[in-house]
Order: C-alpha cells, then sequence, then structure tokens
C-alpha cells in the first residue's frame, strides 16, 4: 500500500550540518509526526546518517541514506539532494571531501570578515557550534543574532552574508555534472533541491532545469518547504515539461522554524511520477510489514 504523503520528507538536516537536532533527535520527532519514511539531507556530509539509521530502525522508520550536495552553476550555487546513495561509496566520499574542503576554507574567511564587523571570537565560537558537523553560513548568521548585530537570521543574511554582503565570500562548489555522477555512481538518485527558491527569473530557472537534465538529473523538488500551492503547481509544471521524477521534502532544520514541520507536505499532483516509485526495492523493506 502507497504511503499517505504525510508519511514521507526526503529532505531535513540535523547538527551533522546546519540543523538544530542531533540525528536520533531528529528520528524521535520524525517518529512523533508520523514520518514513515525519512531521507537526512545533510549539506556536503553523511556523518549524521549511522546514528540516524540506528535510531530510525528503534522507531520503525525508513531511512534513505541521503545527502545535500553544494553546486556551482553559471556563478551561482544550486543544491543537488542525492537520495537512496551509499554512503561508503568512495567516489561520492572524496566527492564530499573536497566539498567539506571548501567549506572549511569558505567559513575561515567569513569568520575574518565576520571579527571586522564586530563578533567576537568567531572562528572559535563557530568551531564550537558546528561541533566536527558542517560548517555553514546558518552559523555565521546565529553569532550575529548572539552578538545582537542584528535582530534575526534573516537580517543576518540581508546585511552580512547575503551575496555581495561585507561578510559574503565566494565559494567554488562542485560542477552539476560532478555531483549528479558522485550520487549515481553511489546507487543513489540526482534531485534538484527546492528549484523555486533559487534568486533567478523564470528564463534562469527553465535554463538551470534544462542544465540538469542533460547533465543526467533524475528529479526535482516539487513540494518544498512550507509548500505553497501556486509554487507546487508551477514546480508540477516544470517537473512534467523536463521529464523529471517529483520529489518531495520539508527542509526541515529544527523546531526554530516554527512554520515548519518536519513530514508535513502536500501531496505531489498526481500528474506527476514520485521519485521514491524508482527507490530499489532492497532498502525499502518497511519495518511495519
Ligand atoms: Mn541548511
Ligand atoms: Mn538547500
Ligand atoms: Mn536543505
Amino acid at each position: 500500500m502507497p504511503l499517505p504523503a504525510s508519511a514521507i520528507d526526503l529532505h531535513c538536516h540535523s547538527s551533522a550540518s546546519d540543523g538544530q537536532l542531533s540525528p536520533a533527535a531528529l528520528l524521535e520527532l520524525a517518529a512523533a509526526q508520523g514520518v514513515q519514511r525519512l531521507a537526512l539531507t545533510d549539506h556536503d556530509t553523511v556523518a549524521g546518517l549511522a546514528e540516524a539509521s540506528q535510531a530510525a530502525r528503534s522507531h520503525g522508520i525508513e531511512l534513505i541514506p541521503a545527502a545535500e550536495l553544494s553546486v556551482s552553476w553559471e556563478r551561482r550555487t544550486l543544491h543537488v539532494v542525492g537520495l537512496q546513495i551509499d554512503p561508503d561509496n568512495a567516489a561520492l566520499a572524496a566527492g564530499l571531501a573536497t566539498l567539506q574542503a571548501a567549506r572549511l576554507e569558505r567559513a575561515r574567511a567569513i569568520a575574518g570578515k565576520l571579527e571586522a564587523i564586530g563578533v567576537t571570537q568567531a572562528w572559535p565560537r563557530l568551531l564550537a557550534a558546528t561541533d566536527g558537523g558542517q560548517p555553514t553560513r546558518t552559523h555565521m548568521a546565529r553569532l550575529l543574532v548572539e552578538d545582537g548585530l542584528v535582530k534575526d537570521m534573516k537580517q543576518a543574511f540581508k546585511r552580512f552574508l547575503g551575496s555581495g554582503k561585507p561578510a559574503y565570500v565566494r565559494a567554488e562548489w562542485a560542477s552539476l555534472r560532478e555531483a549528479i555522477n558522485w550520487i549515481q555512481g553511489a546507487g543513489g538518485l540526482a534531485v534538484l533541491a527546492h528549484p523555486m527558491r533559487y534568486p533567478m527569473t523564470a528564463n534562469w530557472r527553465e535554463r538551470c532545469l534544462r542544465a540538469f537534465k542533460e547533465a543526467g538529473g533524475d528529479a526535482m523538488e516539487v513540494c518544498s518547504g512550507a509548500c505553497l500551492r501556486p509554487e507546487v503547481e508551477q514546480a508540477a509544471k516544470l517537473a512534467l515539461k523536463y521529464e523529471l521524477l517529483a520529489s518531495a521534502g520539508s527542509d526541515f532544520h529544527g523546531p526554530d522554524q516554527h512554520w515548519l514541520q518536519l513530514g508535513r507536505l502536500a501531496p505531489l499532483p498526481s500528474s506527476l511520477t514520485p521519485v521514491w516509485s524508482q527507490f530499489s526495492a532492497a532498502t525499502l523493506h518497511s519495518p511495519q510489514q
């Protein structure tokens, strides 16, 4: 029997990147929310998957091993989610290692800029906050809020961390083709994350989808985040036009995002083929059955 839409969430973060909850705490929340199939998609890392999969077993949740890879395309940053990847695949691990090195280098540069702006001890505080996980701009934004330089996370990006702002540092991530190859080489499906959220015109969005498809991409997120209906309908049209499978994920980062809940997604339009129809049967042993 197919799972109801509310039981599937294929995009969320733990403290292995910029999520607020540990992988185990995230899985506990997912269980409480009635989620039955969850993909943990931390930024450029699979480090949270072992703890998550152990917790998933104890809660009877099917965990899809996944990650959200950073991509540079046409001087923009895109995110590509790899679903159902083998986290031990050597080429994927090497690819993730290059992304992690780029992340660390960018974080150091941003921390320097933040200190110049007046954030005290930005680098050691960042290291403490990430606790071995991947440093992200979300962590930097929290420092700006903590030090009272901005009133909220949104302002932190708008005034300091966003493109062209005083603490912005451009990073060179993987190419589209590299990211897709790493994912598919590790047995996974490559999903363009939140295509409607990139700051680009409709024309550029279509160029981006065409490039993703041409590079061998499998799917795109049609329901993402709070999932507003007009956005879903627009995304559905694009998925059909570019012959991409459809994915759905909250992009949940933690309880601070009070407008967002894990596993509370609108159903995918019935005209689309869900990406999970292509999941290999090997991992689809539902613990409930
Ligand atoms: Mn994030
Ligand atoms: Mn993303
Ligand atoms: Mn994400």
